[in-house]
């Protein structure tokens, strides 16, 4: 999953970007609104970490703008921010947000709402996403074929949990590269189809995850 931190405090960016990357997210930064709507408009974020108080605008506006342009309608946004005042978490709500952290926050309850948003559609309730015999602790950061821990890379972890949201389906490699992989990512690179070579033989299991000829790969149910 990947998600855009939209903050203008360079210490908690980098503490903000290193605890998520280690949870296993793909992460993007911009600094001010106006970086921020760029990379709304180029990428494809799976949740914004969106702070209210920005150089150049504010949150409020950046939500709006998402929230009525088709293509990042479906993104999750947290606002977080050191505005505590009621009308303020009353109208970030009302404008879009679909929760609201105050400043200052304690970093694992970020990571447990974050963790809510992104499986408001999922198949799972909770942290755990169970298909088949696979079974993914997105709490934990920690992955198992039935009771055999599988030692994956984050970037293995992050194709295996975006699979197990949407299996059956068929998901593409530009799909892939957009929701796991951070904007540093060269778009031509050949690291999807490495990274799944190397989580394919970690599973163990053959046809799992099933290429699907010209169109992606498909993670089977019934394996
Ligand atoms: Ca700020």
């Amino acid at each position: 999953m990947r998600l855009l931190v939209v903050e203008d405090e360079e210490d908690l960016v980098n503490a903000l970007r290193v605890g998520l990357v280690r949870a296993g997210y793909a992460v993007d930064v911009a600094y001010d609104a106006a970086e921020a709507d760029e990379k709304l408009h180029v990428n494809a974020y799976d949740l914004i970490l969106l702070d209210l108080n920005l150089p150049g605008g504010d949150g409020f506006e950046i939500c709006r703008s998402v929230r009525r342009s088709s293509r990042a309608q479906s993104v999750r946004i947290l606002m977080v921010t050191a505005r505590d005042r009621l009308d303020d978490r009353v109208r970030g709500l009302d404008e879009g947000a679909d929760d609201y952290l105050v400043k200052p926050f304690a970093f694992p309850e970020l990571l447990a709402r974050v963790r809510a948003l992104l499986r408001r559609d999922g198949p799972s309730g909770t942290a755990v996403i169970q298909v088949g015999a696979l079974r993914l602790d997105t709490a934990r950061v920690e992955a198992f074929h039935g009771n055999r821990p599988l030692n994956l890379t984050p970037k293995e972890f992050g194709v295996l949990h975006y699979l197990m949201t949407r299996p059956g389906n068929v998901v593409s490699a530009e799909e892939l590269l957009e929701h796991v992989w951070d904007e540093h990512t060269d778009p031509f690179t050949n690291t999807v189809r490495v990274t799944v070579g190397t989580l394919r033989r970690k599973l163990q299991v053959d046809g799992l995850i099933e290429t699907v000829i010209g169109k992606g790969y498909r993670l089977r149910e019934d394996r």
